[in-house]
């Protein structure tokens, strides 16, 4: 029986990655992965894949609409649909061999096969991979998650799909449903939206963006409005069938709507199903994700969980600091993950990026806090971009003026809350942020703004 300090099951951003830092800190690991190619839904069907189409459907809509604007003239613009996904296949075969890579590189052992906890003892957890057994002083299951469905609504291909068949449609749907204005229903709705489709997002809360600051969320979706997608809000979804050469999705308290393709994108669960918990005791939570320590841990010694497989948010970077603090807590008895410095981000055009916490929660919590906020309007390089929609909004303690959480709608949203986790990070105050200098002419004076306007003092208003 082949023996491993670690043992790593799914070569995610989660695996991957802790099975790198492992190898860096000298064990001796192995990483089991049940499909040909590494780097998990992230990159063979999530975060790569979707940003290479929203980058080229902006570019498509950008060249269609806006062009013009700057005063570049083309005489027509078109659509070669093959390319554009043929690009993006080219972009995740790349960095999915460059996985590979990376983990030959540092020595990890690869095993392709699905990988199944067998037993657990003193002298380690037995793990089966196809006819194999290997055995692991600690193991750590990254094993990520998969699309949930929907009572009632029948998954059939590309015509009630997935994003995983969102990412691949051959031809632009005429009329797209989207269930669930979460971030796989913008992201993706806005891609097809952009190359010609009418969408319709069905959303059972009353906004879209659930889990964002309401401000931020409410001004997203009138962005996305004039953009085309239309929303129907606080509608539960009963069914969806395939219907003659269409789709037909029902819902409660509306008539039934025909459209080409539904995407499913309420949600992920848990890919725990065939891993032997039940065989080595390993706890789950009701809403079937592994249950976890502060370290990580799970219930049984030597076995540990981290990335969508355990609590928190479904993002491929919480994933790998997960892993990251996994295995330093296992070899140096010190690691640890600061939730609050976690951003999120939306891909749509414009960006929606946050970090710490949302107005709603500091409310709840009973936070006294004070808010900055300034537009993308008055900043000089957004409207040389030609993209002014949106806003920074900062909150801060109303005490101690230490930053609690930063919200972003607006252009490269995504990178400019780079800075503000690392503020959250080091503890900064909103001052902090104010008083460092911010190049002229960026998009980042919009933060510094937004610092300045915590204290009622920004510049350009
Ligand atoms: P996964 O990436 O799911 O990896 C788990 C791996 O384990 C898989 O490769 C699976 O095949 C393997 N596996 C499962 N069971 C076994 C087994 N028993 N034996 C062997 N192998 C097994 N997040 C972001 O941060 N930014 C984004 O822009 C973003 N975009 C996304 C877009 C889409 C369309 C989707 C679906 C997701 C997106 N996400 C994004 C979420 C992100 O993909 C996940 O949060 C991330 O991949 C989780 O990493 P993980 O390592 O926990 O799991
Ligand atoms: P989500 O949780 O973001 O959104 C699901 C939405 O569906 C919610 O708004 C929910 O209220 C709605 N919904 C649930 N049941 C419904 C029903 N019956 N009828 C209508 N609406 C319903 O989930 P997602 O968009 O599927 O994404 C899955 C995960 O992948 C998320 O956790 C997300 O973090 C991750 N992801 C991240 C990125 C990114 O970081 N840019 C991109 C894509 C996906």
């Amino acid at each position: 029986m082949q023996r491993h300090d670690l043992i790593v099951i799914g070569a995610g951003p989660g695996g991957y990655v802790a099975a790198i830092r492992a190898a860096q800190l000298g064990l001796d690991v192995a990483c089991i992965e049940k499909e040909k190619r590494l780097g998990g839904t992230c990159l063979r069907v999530g975060c790569i894949p979707s940003k290479a189409l929203l980058e080229s459907s902006e570019r498509y809509a950008s060249a269609k609409h806006h062009l013009s604007d700057h005063g570049v003239v083309v005489s027509e613009v078109g659509l070669d649909l093959a390319a554009m996904l043929e690009r993006k296949d080219t972009i995740v075969r790349g960095l999915t061999q460059g996985v590979a890579g990376l983990l030959k590189k540092n020595k990890v052992t690869r095993y392709e096969g699905l990988g199944t906890l067998v037993s657990t003892g003193a002298d380690g957890t037995v793990v089966k991979v196809g006819d194999e057994e290997l055995v692991g002083t600690h193991v750590i299951v990254a094993t990520g998650s998969s699309v949930s469905s929907l009572p009632g609504v029948e998954f059939e291909g590309d015509w009630i799909g997935t994003s995983t068949e969102a990412l691949s449609y051959a031809e632009v749907p005429g009329h797209l449903v989207v269930i669930g204005a979460g971030v796989i229903g913008l992201e993706l709705g806005s891609v097809w939206a952009r190359l010609g489709s009418k969408v319709t997002v069905l959303e059972y809360m009353d906004r879209i963006l659930p889990g964002m600051d309401q401000e931020l969320s409410k001004q997203a979706q009138k962005v996305f409005t004039k953009q085309g997608l239309a929303f129907e809000l606080g509608v539960r979804v009963t069914g969806a069938r395939r219907d003659g050469d269409g789709c037909v999705v029902e819902a409660e308290g509306r008539d039934p709507l025909r459209c080409d393709k539904v995407l499913v994108a309420v949600g992920r669960r848990p890919n725990t199903t065939g891993l032997g918990l039940d065989a080595v005791g390993v706890s789950t939570t009701r809403r079937g994700q592994i249950e976890v320590d502060d370290h990580f841990r799970t219930n049984v010694s030597g076995i540990y969980a981290i990335g969508d497989v355990i609590r928190g948010a479904m993002l491929a970077h919480k994933a790998e600091e997960e892993g990251i603090a996994c295995v330093e807590q296992i070899v140096t008895g010190y690691g640890h993950v600061n939730y609050d410095a976690i951003p999120g981000i939306v891909y749509t055009h414009p960006e929606i990026a946050e970090v710490g916490k949302t107005e709603e929660q500091l409310k709840e919590a009973g936070v006294p806090y004070k808010v900055g906020k300034f537009p993308f309007l008055a900043n000089g390089r957004a409207r040389a971009l030609g993209d002014t929609e949106g806003f920074v909004k900062l909150l801060a303690h109303a005490e101690t003026d230490r930053l609690l959480g930063a919200h972003v709608l607006g252009p490269r949203a995504g990178d400019l809350i780079a800075e503000l986790a690392v503020a959250i990070e080091f503890s900064a105050s909103a001052e902090d942020v104010a008083r460092s200098s911010h190049a002229h002419p960026t998009l980042a004076e919009v933060v510094k703004e937004a610092a300045l306007a915590v204290d009622a003092r920004a510049l350009h208003i």
